[in-house]
């Protein structure tokens, strides 16, 4: 039995008035690839967010590896270490080159001496296909070798989840495959991967499970096949008719 490495328990979020969390459920194992979907403004991006503390929690409970992430107590970097994210804008530092980008945060954090996070970025460059890319400067990269030198950097850190936010929404359609293939990779060495995406194929494929978010709720979820040819819920039906 793989272990579960998410639970989430009543999770509410409001910004002000706005009550963008309504109480989501969901426990996330081990190895799982979660899809997430839905209408831009569903909630997906905060959620992301509250699953690494990046936003307070204005109700329910989130668990990482058994760790209540909104105790006071707890030592939130420390579980931010264990949690890559990857953004639709790459966000990487400009005055940086590609190696430095990598090697930064595991040197910063002296998990690594310089030269073991200069080894680990090369052989990282090698599994997204960007090996001759090491000392240039981001700037000189297309958006789909950026996002595949972001996805590295998150590795860097030996992350447990991974959690990508629309990762191949800012691409142009012809380098979204690229990044979609270095996350199928990631996914089938058995990284734990919570994916918001517009991707249906990827869905379909990669994802053990989709989510389909609408209004700040889990309005449906299942395994693709279930969600996309045996759909349940009308709002699932209707945006899947938009998307697809
Ligand atoms: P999605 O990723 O599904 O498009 P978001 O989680 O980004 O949705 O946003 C959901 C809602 O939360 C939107 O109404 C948005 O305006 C609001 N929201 C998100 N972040 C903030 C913030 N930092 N401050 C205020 N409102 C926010
Ligand atoms: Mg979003």
């Amino acid at each position: 039995m793989a272990d579960t490495k998410v639970v989430v328990q009543n999770l509410k979020k409001s910004f002000g008035d706005n009550e963008v969390l309504k109480g989501i459920d969901m426990e996330i194992t081990e190895g799982e690839v979660v899809c997430i979907i839905g209408p831009s403004g569903s909630g997906k991006s905060t959620f992301l967010r509250c699953l690494n503390g990046l936003e307070e929690i204005t109700g329910g409970t989130v668990l990482v590896d058994k760790v209540d992430i909104t105790n006071p107590k707890t030592d939130i970097n420390k579980v931010r270490e264990e949690i890559g994210m990857v953004f639709q804008h790459f966000n990487l530092f400009p005055h940086l080159t590609v190696s430095e980008n990598i090697t930064l945060a595991p040197v910063e954090l002296k998990r690594m001496t310089k030269e073991d996070a200069h080894k680990k970025a090369l052989d990282l460059l090698k599994t997204v296909g960007l090996s001759e890319k090491a000392e240039v400067y981001p700037n000189s990269l297309s958006g789909g070798q950026k996002q595949r030198v972001a996805i590295a950097r998150a590795l860097a850190m030996n992350p447990d989840i991974m959690l990508f936010d629309e990762p191949t929404s800012a691409l142009d359609p012809e380098m979204v495959g690229e990044v979609l293939e270095v996350m199928k990779k990631l996914a089938k060495d058995g990284m734990t991967m919570v994916v918001v995406t517009h991707e249906m194929g990827f869905a379909r494929e990669v994802g053990d499970r989709v989510i389909f978010m609408d209004g700040g709720y889990i309005v449906e979820q299942g395994t693709p096949e279930e969600v996309f040819q045996n759909t349940q819920h009308p709002r699932t039906q209707d945006f899947l008719n938009k998307v697809l």
